[in-house]
């Protein structure tokens, strides 16, 4: 079956090439669509080719679909018994860091280490990139800082208000650190605030101890800038993607993006209420003319843009290719479960999220 995902992994971006080259240079006011168009259809006609040639998938179970399912052994795993975190921080490049999360929703198990939480050791001080789900993360991840240098963690940035992304700041704020998110971000923070922690406390129980929940320091709408022992930061807000207030941290020395939710590979990205796919393939063009060289993700192991692009936005323009095509047929919600995502039911959350995300995806466009 790898083979399969290869064989996609090669041809879909060789595809949308061709499709690009012979789309020759339009007017360009017109560039814009008439790429966008060509590559859904590349992107369908490929994702398709790949599906015919998979083994059929075992029927749906009716579980398939439904709230998220926490309890399922695979998900209930840690790397690292004995810390907090789920898995120990490993080197991505010369003084940057990653400890990547389990591919999995928030269990007991991985104490809501289920993305990446990433440091950057400069001269002059440490950022660091999502605060964590809770207190006592925060300090694991802290422990392991403190490890590999004497330098403080000065700044800590949120990727989005999510709880993985901004539960532990009370933690790093203790530490004297000036904590920076998005300002949708922070107001996503404190309208959830109870909501979130109450969650937080019911799935990961005596380990959300110390959590409370704390608002950033500092918000910005754009940009904001951050040079720092020679280090230069630059924290973007490019446009909406997966949450409100999404961010990238932009290290254009090193020609690493540290994206947070606008990537994900190696599990199935979820599709929530406030999700506005339409945007997120849109912001996608200017994420993508960053042209950063290495990616670490919101979720997954650190990769490039190809690898990126192929479970990101090319997932959701399949997705919408196919769920536009069902709108025009006049197709109900009930076809939209049935679009065919065997290309992509190797990633972990997929069982659970295919069709919830194929479901809001339809729900969405019929009005768009
Ligand atoms: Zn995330």
């Amino acid at each position: 079956m790898k083979l399969f995902y290869k064989t996609l992994i090669i041809f879909l971006p060789l595809t949308i090439l061709i499709a690009c080259d012979q789309t020759g240079e339009p007017e360009k006011v017109n560039l814009k669509e008439t790429l966008a168009e060509t590559e859904t259809k590349a992107i369908i006609d490929t994702v398709e080719n790949t599906i015919t040639s998979l083994p059929k998938p075992e029927q749906a179970k009716a579980s398939q679909f439904g709230p998220v399912s926490a309890g399922d052994d695979k998900y209930n795993i840690d790397k690292t018994p004995g810390s907090m975190l789920y898995d120990m921080p490993q080197q991505v490049m010369d003084n940057v860091w990653s400890a990547i999360g389990a591919l999995a929703p928030i269990t007991y198990a991985n104490s809501g280490h289920n993305n990446n939480l990433s440091f950057v050791i400069t001269s002059d001080g440490v950022l660091v990139v999502n605060a964590g789900a809770n207190y006592l993360l925060a300090k694991a991840l802290h422990d392991e800082i403190k490890k590999l240098t004497e330098q403080p963690v000065k700044y800590v940035v949120l990727e989005n208000g999510q709880i993985h992304a901004s539960l532990g700041s009370n933690y790093w704020l203790e530490q004297g650190a000036t904590v920076i998110a998005h300002e949708d971000a922070a107001t996503e923070i404190k309208e959830n605030k109870f909501a979130n922690l109450e969650r937080l406390k019911r799935t990961i129980k005596e380990k959300a101890d110390k959590t409370v929940v704390a608002l950033p320091g500092e918000t910005f709408k754009d940009k904001r800038v951050i040079e720092m022992g020679g280090v230069r930061f630059e924290l973007l807000h490019l446009g909406p993607t997966h949450s409100p207030g999404d961010i990238v941290v932009w290290l254009p020395q090193k020609n690493l993006t540290i994206s947070g939710d606008m990537a994900f590979h190696q599990r199935m990205l979820p599709l929530f209420e406030h999700t506005d796919t339409a945007g997120w393939i849109q912001t996608w063009d200017k994420f993508a003319a960053l042209d950063a060289k290495y990616v670490i993700p919101g979720h997954g192991e650190p990769t490039n843009m190809k690898e990126v692009t192929l479970y990101t936005k090319d997932y959701l323009s399949y997705l919408r290719g196919k769920v536009g095509v069902l709108l025009e047929s006049g197709a109900s919600l009930q076809d939209a479960y049935k679009i065919d995502q065997s290309a992509y039911m190797h990633l972990p959350t997929s069982e659970f999220l295919a069709k919830r995300n194929a479901a809001q995806v339809f729900q969405m466009m019929e009005f768009e």
